[in-house]
């Protein structure tokens, strides 16, 4: 099935008389399992597609639905709840809570969703030591290398099993060997649980590893062929 789907999607921002309009009638949509890359220019308009499809910011025009539940029908309520069981975000800077260990980072989406601590801790620890943090559990975010953040950040993504990953340049304020660590990481997992994802990238060597490579560009989402990248 369709995990998450934008029909005549739009966005114009305005800030007093300052309208800023950024694309217009996008349609999109992801399936089950695949994994999708949208390249484009700084200032294409990608970061803003992504908080749209992730129920951050509210379109000017179209619907997004995510998992078959159209989110403006939904109450902020409603909508944090499926943000937080349906999908999972990754950014460029970790985003961790810096007062928490890796291990309650991990496990508050699971204990936002409803489950006990005792399971949310035992999956936190669980997903944790696959990706190799095993031994950082106790840590902060301030004591981890920049690497070990972003792992535990996706981490944090997937922990609830979401639907479908959300990332914004994952892997963009790495060096190349931990990018492509922590890039690797996330295709292993997403395999693993069947988890969609759509990663926001410029880099088109990793778009090429992707199922599907959308380009957005001058307002218009156009599919890129494989053999343009
Ligand atoms: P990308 O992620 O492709 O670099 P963005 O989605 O960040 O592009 O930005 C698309 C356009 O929207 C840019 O012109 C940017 O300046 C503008 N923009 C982004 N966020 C806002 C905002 N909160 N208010 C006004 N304009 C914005
Ligand atoms: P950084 O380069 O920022 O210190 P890395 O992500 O490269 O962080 O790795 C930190 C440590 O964790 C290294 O010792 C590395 O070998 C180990 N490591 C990295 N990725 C994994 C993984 N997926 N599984 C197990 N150990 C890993």
């Amino acid at each position: 099935g369709v995990v998450v789907r934008a029909e005549g999607l739009g966005k114009t921002y305005a800030e007093g008389k300052l309208r800023t309009p950024v694309f217009d009638g996008l349609d999109f949509h992801v399936h089950a399992g695949e994994t999708v890359a949208i390249l484009g220019a700084s200032g294409a308009g990608k970061s803003t597609l992504l908080h749209l499809l992730g129920g951050l910011d509210t379109p000017t025009a179209g619907e997004v639905y995510v998992c078959g539940q159209k989110m403006s029908a939904l109450s902020d309520a409603a909508r944090g709840q499926l943000r937080n069981r349906a999908l999972g975000f990754v950014y460029q800077f970790h985003h961790l809570l810096p007062e928490f260990t890796a291990l309650e980072n991990v496990m508050l989406p699971v204990l936002l969703a409803g489950t006990g601590v005792a399971e949310a801790e035992a999956r936190a620890r669980a997903l944790l030591e696959s990706v190799g943090l095993g031994h950082r559990l106790g840590h902060k975010p301030g004591e981890l290398s920049g690497g070990e953040r972003q792992r535990a950040a996706v981490a944090r993504a997937l922990v609830n099993r979401p639907a479908c990953v959300l990332g914004d340049e994952p892997t963009g304020n790495l060096d190349e060997r931990t990018a492509a660590n922590v890039f690797e990481l996330m295709l292993d997992l997403n395999r693993a649980q069947h988890t969609s994802l759509v990663l926001v990238t410029h880099d088109r060597r990793l778009a090429a590893r992707l199922d599907r490579v959308v380009e957005l560009h001058e307002g218009k989402l156009r599919e890129v062929a494989r053999d343009g990248l």
